[in-house]
């Protein structure tokens, strides 16, 4: 008698490239191994906003392509689907107006019909990361008969915890997703971005992403873990 496997579709809905991976690398990973088709969606071009002047436009035009490349090269060591880009502008997501960014998450959504959404926590420092949750959220509605079934958030070093220390905006989390085996493959996804990546001390380095990993995992009784928070589950 052959065992029924159950393969859902999964979407990571992310600001930039490198969220992906920094928020839920290693759960994406554990979601590829056991048989699930992951997407990722990356809503802003990413870097861009450090090039602010037209003279080096074509040196931002180089760093977008080179980013999409690194999370091409990303998503194919963790074993998930190549990434889809919607390419607006980079830390300046609350220029462009909410509907269009909802109306295009919608289209994708629509598209691959996920079961579990993961996303940005909406106190993050970063805007971008805020309006996009906002922006999920929204293209989530509970309507009935909807096919997302759970929404969970992330943590992205570097912007959840640099937020201000406000209850409203503190990152608390209730999903924990022992990646003990699959943490190598967060790291080597991590290195495709090495533009991204800084020095210890700074938060957003490889000894930063490790020493997360290990305290959400002696929080929840395992060696290495992802912490998420439950924005909802419908149990069907
Ligand atoms: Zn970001």
């Amino acid at each position: 008698m052959s065992e029924k496997v159950e393969r859902n579709q999964i979407l990571i809905i992310a600001a930039h490239p490198d969220d992906e991976i920094l928020g839920a690398g290693a759960t994406m990973a554990k979601h590829a191994a056991s048989g699930d088709d992951v997407y990722v969606l990356i809503v802003a071009q990413g870097a861009t906003s450090r090039y602010s002047s037209d003279s080096n436009l074509n040196e931002a035009e180089d760093y977008v392509s080179n980013l999409k490349a690194c999370a091409q090269a990303a998503a194919k060591a963790l074993g998930t689907n190549s990434p889809n880009f919607l390419g607006f502008p980079d830390n300046k997501l609350d220029t462009v107006a909410l509907l269009d960014i909802v109306q295009k998450i919608e289209e994708f959504i629509n598209t691959i019909r996920p079961k579990i959404i993961y996303t940005h926590h909406g106190g993050d420092l970063n805007i971008d990361h805020q309006i996009v949750h906002r922006a999920v959220l929204t293209a989530t509605r509970p309507i009935p008969n909807a096919f997302v079934k759970s929404i969970y958030t992330f943590e992205t070093v570097s912007s959840t915890e640099w937020s201000s220390p406000q209850q409203q905006q503190v990152f608390i989390p209730t999903r924990f997703v022992n990646v003990t085996q699959m943490f190598e493959k967060k790291l080597q996804a991590l290195a495709e971005y090495k533009s991204e990546m800084r020095e210890f001390p700074h938060a957003r380095s490889v000894e930063a992403v490790e020493a997360l990993a290990r305290v959400r995992g002696a929080a929840s009784g395992s060696a290495m873990a992802e912490a998420f928070a439950v924005i909802r589950e419908l149990v069907d």
